[in-house]
């Protein structure tokens, strides 16, 4: 294909290759459908060349200190915020996202490396009493060996370093995938890494399409642990190819998370943030507010000042600053949420948006109005992961059957309670299935220093961020030294 836009190749061994005659695809600004740059479609022999650089530079890497690993890391996090403005604006041209949260996805990035960094001091064990005399027992990290990073689109900086982050200050190489049509955010993060001196072979990146650079790295043997976000289905395929080689597979997938707005909530503070959890970056975040779940004596008031709400919120270009809501990520996207909301139609009642935009700046891109249906619990739209601007809202008489109607949903991701109460604030705590609970807050703004993920069909039970982050890429190690020079028996010897 004659391509006018930049042409990127893959990362292996510390040099940037592009396989003679290799197929390319382009991604698209979906704001324009303008195409923004060409990459290699990898192949099996790419991963494995790519699986090849980084298991040779495992033990140099594994040997250098954890601190020393973790300067590099504080170069890249300089780096990165000398170029924030231009990788962020990469990020809402490539993906869609209103420019502030574009910056935020690359400041997210930052705080995260940083974070990393200074676990390079740490990456603490245990030392443990021993139940005999003169022994002195321990635990040690290890890292993994090669790991591979396979990423979405939806934090396109974001969730490739908290991967990468975390798997390099924990001595790990690594094969890093993203996600296709996001290829130039994650260009842009391999190359801070690069300048950053992470030496060749310790960082590989292979762009290509998930059914085959992305299951070639899962069947690869040399691949001990397979960290993954994404959606449910490619999860499910990941972790069963992984279990075949009894590999660590690291799930973080979807979500439909509810806000619970009690009827003695501070209803203004609760419109802003049911407003931001739901529309911000059009509802693509995997945390997303895509269920409200509502008091039946606020129900009436709060949904009238929603939509009036809505009426001022403005939909477009997502690189003015102005704007609340840009386009949906993809040509895809926007399909998979238009067919929600005709299935909404039939279903549920619609109370605002549910159509394409159209005229002007909207038929040039992605654009999808912010759209609010109400629902009984148990219809397709309350209970299936949509990833668009689509909020469902659910009535309820109390405060229990909000929590049944909550947790009635295979996904545990985040969730949010409204309300003045402080013993119903700690109780939604111990009651809401969820891996994040946010009181009189919304389902979205993590933190990089706590734990990131979610119970149920969200994940298999790890986490990423905060200091757990690290055990996804490290083995632990026991320890025993026994330096009382004779044989002494655990469990056997008493005295
Ligand atoms: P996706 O279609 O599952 O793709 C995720 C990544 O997996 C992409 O790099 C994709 O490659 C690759 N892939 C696809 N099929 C694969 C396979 N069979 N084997 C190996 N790799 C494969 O998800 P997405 O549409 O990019 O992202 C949206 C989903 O991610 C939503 O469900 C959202 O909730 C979830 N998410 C979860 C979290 C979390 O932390 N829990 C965070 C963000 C997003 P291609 O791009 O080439 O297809």
């Amino acid at each position: 294909m004659a391509s006018q836009v930049p042409e990127y190749g893959l990362f292996i061994g510390g040099k940037w290759v592009s396989p003679p005659g290799a197929q390319r695809f382009e991604t698209v600004n979906p704001a324009t459908k303008e195409p923004l740059a060409s990459f290699v479609s990898g192949t099996a022999a790419d991963v494995d060349r790519a699986v090849t650089a980084a298991h040779g530079a495992f033990p140099a890497w594994k040997e250098t200190p954890a601190p020393k690993r973790g300067d590099i890391l504080l170069a890249a996090a300089r780096i990165l915020t000398e170029r924030k403005a231009a990788v962020g604006r990469v990020v809402t041209q490539e993906m869609g996202k209103v420019i502030g949260e574009g910056l935020g996805d690359v400041q997210e990035s930052i705080d995260f490396i940083e974070y990393m960094a200074g676990e390079g001091r740490r990456l603490f064990g245990e030392t443990v009493p021993s139940e005999l005399r003169r022994k002195f027992c321990l635990t040690v990290r290890q890292p993994k060996g090669v790991v591979a990073c396979i990423t979405p689109w939806n934090f396109p900086t974001a969730i490739p370093n908290w991967k990468i982050a975390a798997a390099l200050i924990t001595g790990n190489t690594i094969v890093f995938k993203p996600a296709s049509n996001t290829a130039l955010c994650a260009t842009e993060v391999v190359k801070v890494y690069e300048a950053a001196g992470v030496p060749p072979g310790v960082l590989n990146f292979v762009t290509g399409s998930g059914g085959v650079v992305g299951t070639a790295l899962v069947e690869d043997p040399r691949i001990r642990t397979v960290s993954f976000t994404g959606g449910v289905e490619a999860g499910r395929d990941v972790y069963v190819r992984g279990a075949k080689q009894l590999k660590m597979v690291h799930l973080e997938l979807g979500g439909k998370n509810p806000v619970l707005l009690m009827e003695d909530a501070d209803l203004p503070l609760a419109l802003e943030g049911v407003l931001f959890g739901a529309f911000g970056t059009s509802g693509q975040r995997c945390t997303a507010t895509s269920r409200l779940i509502v008091h039946e004596k606020v129900y009436d008031q709060f949904l009238t000042m929603l939509t009036e709400r809505l009426a001022r919120f403005s939909v477009g270009d997502p690189l003015d600053p102005r704007t609340g809501m840009g386009p949906v990520a993809s040509a895809d996207q926007e399909k998979k949420i238009l067919e929600y909301i005709e299935i909404g139609k039939k279903e549920a009642k619609l109370r605002y948006g549910g159509t394409k935009l159209t005229g002007g700046i909207y038929d040039r891109g992605y654009f999808v109005a912010p759209t609010i249906f109400e629902t009984e619990h148990g219809t397709r739209i309350s209970k299936e992961e949509i990833f668009g601007p689509v909020l469902s809202v659910i009535r309820v008489r109390d405060y229990d059957e909000a929590v049944r109607v909550a947790n009635d949903v295979t996904y545990g991701l985040s969730s949010s309670l409204y309300t003045r109460d402080v013993n119903r604030a700690f109780r939604a705590i111990d009651d809401l299935e969820a891996g994040i609970t946010y009181i009189n807050a919304p389902t979205i703004g993590a933190e990089v220093q706590l734990p990131f993920g979610g119970v149920k069909n969200t994940g298999n039970g790890g986490r990423e961020a905060g200091s757990v982050a690290i055990d996804e890429f490290t083995e632990i190690k026991t320890v025993f030294v026994d330096f009382s020079a004779k044989l002494q028996k655990a469990q056997i010897d008493s005295e």
